[in-house]
């Protein structure tokens, strides 16, 4: 098999990052790289779904590592996983005995580790340039499940997601759950929510958003659903609304700049300061533009915003506002007028001032909820899937089947042209097509 067969392949099974961005596989695996590098830090509070797969299901992992190794050309596969999971670590050293080229690198219990930039510095020493991606610096960085669901891509499409349910639920776990399944089925699954009045955010505590309608379905990219009490901080703070939170920043920011020094981008040497994107809401000149700019950098871990500053302000939606003028004026990284062209240089005290996980679970006011998620057999089956054409990056596929056809889980039921950057959709039950518009496709069980 070549890189071109196994892109090809990746792009019909409709394999896509599923740590969360959605980019598609095959782009990926159609690059040149020199080390391939599994994304298994999971540093988001109260998800297991990497850990789980690594335990249950690592030959399969393996195998996808050393295809994309084989498609990218690289010469070195590395698994980041973090060092408290010891257990994991010794089965998987085990394993990288009979593989080639591919080697463990323990990493430490700190939030963002699995930020991409982060990952890579931590496991290879490389620093990837400011306003880069990876392949700059010559690496392909994969999700856990990704690499599963590479491996696989041979036998079966992907129709099922992995996930881990947690917060204020009865039986926290983790398990593969078809796509397009609703939030609230997924709630039940997991014992039903252990508080009245809840909300839940759709992925991990620190980057996932708030979701209040249930009905909503699981697609490709959901990590996690932690269902918490609607007056729980976090929900409260996720969910102020763009006024309040310029408001409340305009007012409140005293420049002490904490958001940045925390900032792990910024600890990496790139030039970003949300303390000055903060000080942007006090212009309404060409100087915002300027202050704004800094946010170009921002990989939106919510650090500033849940961890860092001591007024309760949101650098990180406002990093979001900033971004989303600058789109507005069409000022991206190749023209602003801050220099993103310097090499960046690590900060001298990167090591002391990471963000410990177990400290990040009690500010997040989460230590209740920070239990054992198991992993289960998924055996329910839905009345009906929603299936998502468009939540992934690139563009929306189109529907190939009608209302009323008859279809079995694994068929495409959507795909899109070679032409385009995007991923082909696969029905996720045997059923009936019982609705198609643009957003999504939706099957009734036999
Ligand atoms: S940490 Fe908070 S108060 Fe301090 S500069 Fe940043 S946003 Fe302002
Ligand atoms: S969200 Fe905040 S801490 Fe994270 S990269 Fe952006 S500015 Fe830095």
């Amino acid at each position: 098999m070549n890189q071109n067969d196994f892109a090809k392949i990746l792009k019909k099974a409709g394999v896509v990052g599923a740590g969360g961005a959605g980019f598609p596989a095959y782009v990926k695996a159609s690059s040149k790289a020199e080390f391939v590098i599994v994304n298994a830090a999971e540093c988001e509070p109260l998800l297991r779904k990497d850990q789980k797969i690594l335990e249950h299901y690592p030959e399969v992992v393996f195998d996808g590592l050393e295809m994309m190794m084989m498609s990218t050309s690289a010469k070195r596969g590395i698994i980041g996983i973090k060092k408290k999971h010891a257990k994991i670590i010794e089965h998987l050293k085990k394993i990288a005995k009979s593989r080639k080229n591919i080697e463990i690198k323990p990493l430490g219990d700190c939030y963002p580790a699995g930020d991409e930039f982060c990952l890579v510095y931590d496991t290879i020493g490389k620093l990837v340039p400011m306003g880069g991606l990876p392949i700059n610096v010559g690496v392909v960085v994969s999700n856990v499940e990704t690499l599963y669901n590479a491996a696989k891509a041979y036998e079966f499409p992907v129709t099922e997601k992995f996930l881990t349910v947690a917060g204020s639920v009865k039986k926290p776990c983790t398990f593969k759950a078809p796509i397009g399944i609703s939030y609230g089925e997924l709630i039940e699954f997991a014992g039903g929510a252990a508080c009245n009045d809840y909300a839940a955010i759709d992925g991990g505590p620190m980057m996932g958003k708030v979701i209040a309608d249930f009905s909503l379905p699981l697609t490709k990219v959901s990590g996690g659903l932690i269902v918490l009490p609607k007056n729980h901080s976090l929900i409260l703070k996720k969910s102020r609304s763009v006024n309040s939170v310029s408001r409340m920043g305009k007012s409140a920011c005293d420049q002490c700049s904490f958001c940045t020094e925390l900032c792990p981008r910024y600890l990496l040497g790139h030039i970003l300061n949300p303390h000055r994107v903060m000080r942007s809401l006090l212009f309404s000149g060409s100087g915002k533009d300027i202050h704004n700019e800094f946010a170009l950098l921002c990989s939106e871990c919510s650090l500033c915003s849940l961890y860092s500053c001591p007024e309760n302000l949101d650098p990180k939606s406002v990093c979001d506002m900033a971004k989303q003028s600058l789109i507005e004026k069409k000022i991206n990284l190749e023209n602003a007028s801050l220099n993103f062209e310097n090499q960046p240089k690590i900060h001298p005290l990167r090591d002391y001032r990471k963000t410990p996980v177990s400290k990040l679970i009690s500010r997040l006011n989460l230590l209740d909820f920070n239990k054992e998620a198991p992993f289960i057999e998924f055996n329910y089956i839905p009345k009906k899937v929603k299936i998502m054409l468009n939540r992934y990056m690139g563009a929306s596929a189109d529907a190939i089947v009608n209302i009323g056809q008859a279809v079995k889980k694994g068929d495409i039921i959507a795909s899109i042209s070679d032409d385009k950057l995007g991923a082909y959709v696969h029905a996720s039950i045997d059923g009936k097509v019982s609705k198609i518009n643009q957003k999504y496709i939706e099957i009734e069980a036999k």
